[in-house]
């Protein structure tokens, strides 16, 4: 299939575009390279790349046209939930605002499929675990609002064209990095917990702060589901797949299981060999203590499940790479 990956020099843009042309397809791929990394690229000698904003409607339905794209799959987002609290109007105008100018662009070309990166910040703080797709989605910060506008956007698109199908893939906490080495995890600034761990390790940085100790958890941090990038792409390929015109599928990508900051933290110390200090800090505005998924509904419809579900496991691939890596790509 020809695909256009929008983010494609992210994080999770680039692992989709790795997953994606071992399986044959031929890759587009448009990123601002805001935060992306072109290097992210460097061994896709392949794929077509064009550096467009989502908003640059026109030049990206005449790239769809071009390439004859028959599915998108939108990555392109900022995603800290922080500055998305600091800077709303900018996380409105680039997720949802971009959003709608790639669906004006796939309407004037055409193209009818889209698998839409969307996030379990869209549920807020559910009121029990496990998080079904059921449960009602209330955001509590900027970020999850400007995901779940465009999960609306796309139900209010198919139902104005019977051939239009979208998947929007409600993700967890996505971790690792490709298992090859090749590819791996760099954003700047740095928030993450797995990297913020591993450069500790590294000796980038001093110490690890838990943000948070008081939690109503068994051992009082933060529990969150950290799905493997892997897996997470593994998914989307697989939902491609599966999509037919007019239908709607919506999916929790989580493995089902949490973890806590400390259990992380535990399991990078076995995994480094490294000591890794730690100490507490006051929570951050806005975690919720436990988000994990039941992720039933896709395994029940589409016989897909995460193959990491240890977290040394995941740790072990990130630990790789940040060895490898520890400037991350190289820079422009
Ligand atoms: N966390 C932490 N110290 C850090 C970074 C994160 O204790 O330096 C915690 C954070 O409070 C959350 C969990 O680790 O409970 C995962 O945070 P991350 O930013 O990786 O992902 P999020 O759950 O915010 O999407």
């Amino acid at each position: 299939m020809n695909v256009l990956v929008t983010g494609g020099a992210g994080y999770i843009g680039s692992h989709a575009v790795k997953r994606l042309r071992e399986a044959g397809h031929r890759v587009v791929v448009i990123d601002n390279l805001f935060r992306g990394h072109r290097a992210a690229l460097a061994s896709a000698k392949d794929v077509v790349f064009e550096q467009l904003d989502l908003r640059q409607t026109q030049p990206i339905a005449d790239l769809l046209r071009r390439h004859q794209v028959e599915c998108v799959m939108h990555f392109g987002a900022l995603a800290y939930v922080g500055e998305s609290v600091t800077e709303p109007l900018r996380y409105f105008d680039n997720n949802t605002g971009g959003t709608i100018s790639l669906l004006a662009a796939m309407k004037d070309a055409g193209v009818k499929k889209i698998v839409f990166s969307s996030t379990c910040a869209t549920y807020g703080q559910p009121p029990s675990m496990p998080i079904v797709e059921t449960m009602p989605q209330s955001p509590i910060n900027p970020y999850g609002w400007s995901k779940l506008f465009v999960e609306r956007i796309l139900k209010d698109v198919a139902g104005s064209d019977p051939e239009f199908c979208f998947a929007a893939l409600r993700y967890f906490n996505v971790a690792g990095c490709a298992a090859d080495g090749s590819i791996g995890e760099d954003h700047t600034p740095e928030t993450h917990l797995i990297p913020v761990i591993l450069q500790t390790a590294l000796g980038q940085r001093p110490e690890v702060t838990i943000l948070g100790d008081d939690y109503p958890t068994p051992d009082g941090t933060c529990v969150r589901d950290y799905i493997h990038v892997e897996d997470l792409v593994d998914a989307h390929a697989v939902v491609m797949a599966a999509l037919r015109p007019g239908e709607q599928r919506i999916y929790n990508l989580g493995i089902g299981k949490g973890y806590s900051v400390k259990q992380v933290i535990e399991s990078a110390r076995r995994v480094t060999g490294c000591p890794i200090p730690a100490k507490i800090g006051p929570r951050r505005p806005g975690d919720p203590p436990e988000l994990y998924a039941n992720p039933q509904k896709i395994r029940q419809e589409l016989n897909w499940q995460a193959k990491y579900t240890n977290i040394d496991d995941v740790v072990a691939t990130a630990w790789n790479w940040f060895k490898q890596n520890p400037r991350g790509y190289p820079k422009r």
